[in-house]
């Protein structure tokens, strides 16, 4: 599974790197970066909370 961003819908919350800091990290900019493109399963929960709260649709888990 691949974790993914799709920059052009995030609007830079900063939520998906507060609440799984695991697979997120914030840049300077406030922009956020995947820290684990492909995670492996015990991380799969905890991705797809991210898929789900992210406010803007940005995040996307991908089989
Ligand atoms: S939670 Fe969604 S909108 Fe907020 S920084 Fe992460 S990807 Fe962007």
């Amino acid at each position: 599974m691949r974790l993914v961003i799709d920059r052009s819908k995030c609007r830079k919350t900063g939520q998906c790197a507060y609440l799984h800091p695991e697979l997120f990290r914030t840049d300077t900019d406030g922009s956020p970066i995947v820290r684990v493109e492909h995670p492996g399963e015990e991380l799969r929960a905890a991705a797809e909370e991210a898929v789900e709260l992210c406010p803007s649709g940005a995040i996307a888990l991908e089989e």
